[in-house]
């Protein structure tokens, strides 16, 4: 199955990545772009996305391009490192009914910036 076939309308990071809609970019590397998420859930939220489209999440992405996925989880580590001082939470949704809105793999780096009041525990799910 090729791109086009899973995904007959791009994205919407897709379309960042084409620079068709703007994001505050916070990194770009060849195959990885980073940006803050839009409607943050904590005081430091980025999203560490591959710029390509075909792997829709992450148990597709570790399957056909592990080094692609360990390229996203260094990056969000050199991100928190910059913005959370390295105290983090990595995060990716997979699936409609774990909270997946975007069908392009990204993951949710969460935290907030050292000295200030931390994440609370417990709030991962909605138990
Ligand atoms: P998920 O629910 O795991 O698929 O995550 C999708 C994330 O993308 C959500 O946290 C949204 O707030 C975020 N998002 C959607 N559109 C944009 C956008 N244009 N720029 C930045 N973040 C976005």
């Amino acid at each position: 199955m090729n791109a086009m076939s899973r995904h007959p309308e791009p994205t919407i990071f897709e379309r960042i990545v084409a620079r068709e809609i703007p994001a505050d970019v916070v990194f770009e590397s060849d195959r990885v772009i980073a940006i803050r998420d839009i409607n943050p859930q904590a005081p430091v939220h980025l999203l560490v996305i591959p710029k390509t489209a075909i792997y829709r999440n992450i148990t597709e992405l570790g399957a056909g391009d592990p080094a692609l996925l360990a390229e996203v989880v260094a990056v969000a580590g050199q991100l928190a490192e910059e913005h959370t001082g390295g105290e983090y939470r990595l995060v990716f949704n997979q699936g409609e009914r774990a909270g997946q809105t975007v069908f392009h793999v990204h993951a949710h780096v969460l935290g907030s910036a050292p000295g200030t009041e931390g994440l609370a525990e417990g709030t991962l799910g909605n138990l």
